[in-house]
Protein backbone atom coordinates (compact mmCIF):
# COMPACT_ATOMS: atom_id res chain seq x y z
CA UNK A 1 0.00 0.00 0.00
CA UNK A 2 1.45 3.30 -0.92
CA UNK A 3 1.13 5.81 2.03
CA UNK A 4 1.09 9.19 2.11
CA UNK A 5 4.74 11.12 3.34
CA UNK A 6 3.92 12.51 6.78
CA UNK A 7 3.20 15.87 7.11
CA UNK A 8 4.89 18.34 9.49
CA UNK A 9 3.52 21.63 10.57
CA UNK A 10 6.38 24.44 11.24
CA UNK A 11 4.75 27.04 14.03
CA UNK A 12 7.49 29.74 13.71
CA UNK A 13 7.17 33.48 13.36
CA UNK A 14 10.74 33.80 12.30
CA UNK A 15 10.73 33.63 8.68
CA UNK A 16 14.43 32.47 7.97
CA UNK A 17 14.24 29.81 10.59
CA UNK A 18 10.58 28.31 8.58
CA UNK A 19 12.61 28.61 5.16
CA UNK A 20 15.63 26.55 6.71
CA UNK A 21 13.29 24.18 8.36
CA UNK A 22 11.18 23.81 5.12
CA UNK A 23 14.01 23.19 3.25
CA UNK A 24 15.44 20.60 5.52
CA UNK A 25 11.89 18.47 5.95
CA UNK A 26 11.51 18.50 2.60
CA UNK A 27 14.97 17.35 1.25
CA UNK A 28 14.12 14.39 3.96
CA UNK A 29 10.84 13.72 1.88
CA UNK A 30 7.98 15.34 4.42
CA UNK A 31 5.24 17.11 3.61
CA UNK A 32 5.13 20.14 5.07
CA UNK A 33 2.50 23.40 6.41
CA UNK A 34 3.30 26.41 8.19
CA UNK A 35 1.82 29.03 10.47
CA UNK A 36 3.33 32.07 11.52
CA UNK A 37 0.68 32.71 15.12
CA UNK A 38 -0.53 30.66 17.77
CA UNK A 39 -4.16 31.40 16.06
CA UNK A 40 -2.90 30.61 12.74
CA UNK A 41 -1.88 27.22 14.07
CA UNK A 42 -4.73 26.02 15.47
CA UNK A 43 -6.29 27.47 12.11
CA UNK A 44 -3.74 25.26 10.23
CA UNK A 45 -3.67 22.14 12.38
CA UNK A 46 -7.68 22.18 12.25
CA UNK A 47 -7.62 22.51 7.98
CA UNK A 48 -4.29 19.84 7.48
CA UNK A 49 -4.22 17.18 9.94
CA UNK A 50 -0.37 17.24 10.98
CA UNK A 51 1.47 13.60 11.52
CA UNK A 52 3.94 16.10 13.87
CA UNK A 53 4.21 19.28 15.04
CA UNK A 54 7.21 21.62 15.84
CA UNK A 55 6.15 24.41 17.60
CA UNK A 56 7.89 27.66 18.41
CA UNK A 57 7.63 28.56 22.30
CA UNK A 58 7.91 32.52 21.80
CA UNK A 59 5.09 33.63 19.30
CA UNK A 60 2.91 36.54 18.55
CA UNK A 61 -0.82 36.02 19.72
CA UNK A 62 -0.42 32.82 21.36
CA UNK A 63 2.35 31.40 22.91
CA UNK A 64 3.58 28.11 22.06
CA UNK A 65 2.72 26.88 25.57
CA UNK A 66 -1.21 27.92 25.09
CA UNK A 67 -1.12 26.07 21.37
CA UNK A 68 0.52 23.20 22.85
CA UNK A 69 -2.51 23.43 25.49
CA UNK A 70 -5.07 23.67 23.58
CA UNK A 71 -3.85 21.09 20.76
CA UNK A 72 -4.06 18.57 23.82
CA UNK A 73 -7.50 19.04 24.51
CA UNK A 74 -9.08 18.37 20.96
CA UNK A 75 -9.59 14.81 20.29
CA UNK A 76 -7.93 14.51 17.36
CA UNK A 77 -4.69 15.98 18.52
CA UNK A 78 -4.02 14.03 21.31
CA UNK A 79 -1.73 11.31 20.31
CA UNK A 80 0.38 13.71 17.60
CA UNK A 81 3.90 14.44 18.79
CA UNK A 82 4.66 17.75 18.93
CA UNK A 83 8.37 19.12 19.65
CA UNK A 84 8.82 22.57 21.26
CA UNK A 85 11.62 25.08 19.96
CA UNK A 86 12.89 27.33 21.77
CA UNK A 87 15.37 29.84 22.74
CA UNK A 88 14.71 29.39 26.52
CA UNK A 89 17.17 26.72 28.44
CA UNK A 90 16.04 26.60 31.86
CA UNK A 91 15.04 23.50 33.49
CA UNK A 92 11.83 24.80 34.97
CA UNK A 93 10.90 26.05 31.49
CA UNK A 94 11.32 22.41 29.96
CA UNK A 95 9.13 20.89 32.26
CA UNK A 96 6.81 23.24 32.09
CA UNK A 97 6.93 22.48 28.30
CA UNK A 98 6.36 19.03 29.16
CA UNK A 99 3.75 18.91 31.62
CA UNK A 100 1.62 20.80 29.07
CA UNK A 101 1.75 18.07 26.36
CA UNK A 102 4.70 18.46 24.84
CA UNK A 103 6.76 15.35 23.67
CA UNK A 104 9.92 16.85 23.27
CA UNK A 105 12.29 20.17 23.36
CA UNK A 106 15.05 21.21 21.06
CA UNK A 107 16.46 24.49 22.61
CA UNK A 108 17.60 26.54 19.74
CA UNK A 109 19.85 27.67 18.09
CA UNK A 110 19.69 23.52 17.40
CA UNK A 111 21.28 21.21 14.70
CA UNK A 112 19.67 20.48 11.80
CA UNK A 113 20.66 16.67 12.00
CA UNK A 114 19.58 16.31 15.43
CA UNK A 115 16.23 18.18 14.79
CA UNK A 116 15.69 15.70 11.88
CA UNK A 117 16.30 12.58 14.02
CA UNK A 118 14.04 13.50 16.94
CA UNK A 119 11.13 14.55 13.91
CA UNK A 120 11.93 10.84 12.52
CA UNK A 121 11.86 9.08 16.03
CA UNK A 122 8.64 10.73 17.28
CA UNK A 123 7.04 10.17 13.85
CA UNK A 124 8.12 6.09 13.85
CA UNK A 125 6.69 6.32 17.37
CA UNK A 126 2.94 7.11 16.28
CA UNK A 127 1.77 4.05 14.34
CA UNK A 128 -1.39 5.29 11.49
CA UNK A 129 -4.79 3.79 12.55
CA UNK A 130 -5.85 1.48 10.13
CA UNK A 131 -8.88 1.69 7.90
CA UNK A 132 -12.16 2.08 8.88
CA UNK A 133 -10.93 2.36 12.47
CA UNK A 134 -10.32 -1.57 13.17
CA UNK A 135 -7.49 -2.50 14.84
CA UNK A 136 -6.35 -6.36 14.88
CA UNK A 137 -3.60 -7.90 17.57
CA UNK A 138 -3.52 -11.51 17.70
CA UNK A 139 -7.16 -12.95 17.49
CA UNK A 140 -8.19 -9.78 19.21
CA UNK A 141 -10.30 -7.08 16.69
CA UNK A 142 -11.01 -3.87 18.09
CA UNK A 143 -13.58 -2.26 16.32
CA UNK A 144 -13.17 1.98 17.23
CA UNK A 145 -16.42 3.36 15.23
CA UNK A 146 -18.59 0.64 17.42
CA UNK A 147 -16.74 0.33 20.46
CA UNK A 148 -16.51 -3.04 20.32
CA UNK A 149 -13.88 -5.27 21.45
CA UNK A 150 -13.91 -9.17 20.55
CA UNK A 151 -11.33 -11.94 21.01
CA UNK A 152 -11.73 -15.25 19.04
CA UNK A 153 -15.13 -13.92 18.20
CA UNK A 154 -15.99 -13.72 22.06
CA UNK A 155 -17.18 -10.33 23.38
CA UNK A 156 -15.30 -8.46 25.47
CA UNK A 157 -16.81 -6.29 27.81
CA UNK A 158 -14.22 -3.09 28.70
CA UNK A 159 -14.82 0.08 30.49
CA UNK A 160 -14.08 3.74 29.06
CA UNK A 161 -10.46 3.83 30.27
CA UNK A 162 -9.98 0.35 29.71
CA UNK A 163 -10.79 0.84 26.03
CA UNK A 164 -8.81 3.62 25.64
CA UNK A 165 -5.93 1.68 27.37
CA UNK A 166 -6.00 -1.22 24.98
CA UNK A 167 -6.49 0.81 21.58
CA UNK A 168 -2.81 2.87 22.74
CA UNK A 169 -1.45 -0.94 22.69
CA UNK A 170 -3.45 -2.31 20.15
CA UNK A 171 -1.89 0.82 18.21
CA UNK A 172 1.87 0.27 19.35
CA UNK A 173 2.09 -3.44 19.93
CA UNK A 174 5.19 -5.00 21.06
CA UNK A 175 6.58 -1.48 22.48
CA UNK A 176 6.99 -0.80 26.25
CA UNK A 177 5.55 1.66 27.75
CA UNK A 178 6.64 3.04 31.16
CA UNK A 179 3.21 3.93 33.54
CA UNK A 180 3.85 7.62 32.90
CA UNK A 181 3.87 6.90 29.25
CA UNK A 182 0.51 5.32 29.55
CA UNK A 183 -1.16 7.82 31.67
CA UNK A 184 0.32 10.51 29.46
CA UNK A 185 -1.07 8.97 26.22
CA UNK A 186 -4.19 7.45 27.68
CA UNK A 187 -5.71 9.31 30.62
CA UNK A 188 -3.81 13.17 29.02
CA UNK A 189 -1.65 15.13 30.17
CA UNK A 190 -3.56 17.35 32.01
CA UNK A 191 -4.99 14.56 34.17
CA UNK A 192 -2.82 13.94 37.36
CA UNK A 193 -3.39 10.50 38.56
CA UNK A 194 -1.50 8.42 40.67
CA UNK A 195 1.17 6.20 38.18
CA UNK A 196 0.12 3.09 40.43
CA UNK A 197 -3.71 3.69 38.66
CA UNK A 198 -2.39 2.71 35.35
CA UNK A 199 -1.65 -1.29 37.37
CA UNK A 200 -5.24 -0.96 38.63
CA UNK A 201 -6.90 -0.70 35.05
CA UNK A 202 -4.63 -2.94 33.11
CA UNK A 203 -5.43 -5.78 35.71
CA UNK A 204 -9.22 -4.94 34.80
CA UNK A 205 -8.04 -5.03 30.85
CA UNK A 206 -5.98 -8.53 31.35
CA UNK A 207 -9.06 -9.41 33.68
CA UNK A 208 -11.84 -8.91 30.91
CA UNK A 209 -9.31 -9.68 27.50
CA UNK A 210 -8.32 -13.28 29.28
CA UNK A 211 -10.60 -15.86 29.07
CA UNK A 212 -10.31 -19.27 30.86
CA UNK A 213 -7.17 -21.01 29.31
CA UNK A 214 -6.17 -18.16 27.10
CA UNK A 215 -2.43 -16.69 26.68
CA UNK A 216 -2.00 -13.47 28.58
CA UNK A 217 -1.64 -11.12 26.54
CA UNK A 218 -0.31 -8.13 28.11
CA UNK A 219 3.26 -8.58 29.36
CA UNK A 220 4.30 -6.84 32.42
CA UNK A 221 8.09 -5.63 32.05
CA UNK A 222 9.70 -4.98 35.61
CA UNK A 223 10.74 -1.76 36.45
CA UNK A 224 9.91 -0.36 33.00
CA UNK A 225 6.21 -0.90 32.06
CA UNK A 226 3.75 -2.25 29.76
CA UNK A 227 3.46 -3.92 26.72
CA UNK A 228 0.79 -5.82 24.13
CA UNK A 229 2.85 -9.01 23.64
CA UNK A 230 1.38 -12.22 22.44
CA UNK A 231 4.44 -14.47 22.48
CA UNK A 232 4.57 -14.54 26.24
CA UNK A 233 3.15 -17.22 28.26
CA UNK A 234 2.17 -16.77 31.40
CA1 LIG B 1 9.51 33.04 17.92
Amino acid sequence: METMKPLVMIVEDEAALVTVLRYNLEKEGYRVCEAMDGEEALTVFAESSPDLVLLDWMLPALSGIEVCRQLRRKPGAREVPIIMLTARGEEADKVRGLNTGADDYITKPFSVPELLARVKAHLRRVQPIQPKGVLEYDTVVMDLGAHRVTRAGRHVHLGPTEFRLLRFLMQNPGSVFSREALLNAVWGPDIYVEPRTVDVHIRRLRKALNGEGETDLIRTVRAAGYALDASVTA
